[in-house]
């Protein structure tokens, strides 16, 4: 459902991802982790089309992003949700108002905009806080209006790149347990963070990378392998001798 095939991306004459491939099956939960500059967040904007890679292939639902004719770009965008670090709100516009934002961009009937709202405001347990302005908000309630808004679609693969990064541990547990709760719906989540508390706690599929290539791809894998036994090598990778990418295989 989505694949990345021997993805390059370069600035300029610096390369930043080296032919990099992986594919995510549906419903799968994936944290992509490693250190800051390995490459998650150019990952995360080659996913939704922000930047095009240098070379390489990019599907998701059976569809090569590069062949998305530009004006069926914007349908094919709902298909992927995104959470970004700085949450990106309209400061001028209600809780309420930043969620609806995307159904009025598509001209969603009013009836349909305020049961969606209501669903997701409930989902993210802030209806009492519907009519309140971003800034009121903490961080963790903020994020929480981001996941609103990028669920709105009801998006076939959810991508949040470092949502925990502004926020305190408990509230980065509670944004954890909507991801788990999103990912219980049926809905693919690709988790960018360096956070390893989190990866840690999640003990989901774990694709590590470093300096712009994949060092590992793991199920119940934890955010450093060192020193922890039991993760298994990701079947979407296991033996796959023909893959130009540097897997490390631990603990089995
Ligand atoms: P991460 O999200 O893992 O911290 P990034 O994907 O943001 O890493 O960055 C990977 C590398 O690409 C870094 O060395 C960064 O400086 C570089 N980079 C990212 N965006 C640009 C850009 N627009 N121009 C040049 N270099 C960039």
């Amino acid at each position: 459902m989505l694949e990345v095939k021997n993805v390059s991306k370069s600035y300029g004459k610096t390369v930043v991802l080296h032919d990099v491939s992986f594919r995510v099956d549906p419903t799968e939960f994936v944290c992509l982790t490693g250190p800051s500059g390995a490459g998650k967040s150019t990952i995360i904007n080659l996913l939704i089309g922000a930047e095009d890679a240098t070379s390489g292939s990019i599907e998701i639902d059976g569809v090569e992003l590069r062949k998305v004719p530009h004006p069926a770009m914007q349908l094919f965008r709902r298909k992927v949700g995104v959470v970004f670090q700085d949450v990106k709100l309209l400061r001028g516009r209600t809780v309420a108002e930043n969620i609806a934002f995307p159904l009025e961009a598509c001209g969603a009937s009013d009836a349909i905009i305020k049961k969606r709202v209501g669903e997701l405001l409930e989902q993210v347990g802030l209806s009492k806080k519907a009519n309140m302005l971003p800034a009121a908000l903490s961080g963790g309630e903020k994020t929480r209006v981001a996941i609103a808004r990028a669920t709105v679609h009801k998006p076939i693969i959810l991508l949040a790149d470092e949502p925990t990064g502004n926020i305190d541990p408990e509230q980065a547990l509670k944004i954890m347990s909507l991801f788990k709760q999103i990912h219980l719906e049926k809905t693919t989540i690709i988790l960018a963070t360096h956070d390893s508390n989190l990866v840690d706690s999640l003990k989901t599929r774990v694709i590590r990378l470093e300096e712009g290539r994949i060092v590992r791809d793991s199920v119940g894998g934890y955010f450093d392998a060192n020193g922890h036994k039991g993760t298994k090598e990701h079947p979407a990778h296991a033996g796959d001798a023909a893959s130009k990418i540097k897997i490390t295989s631990i603990g089995s």
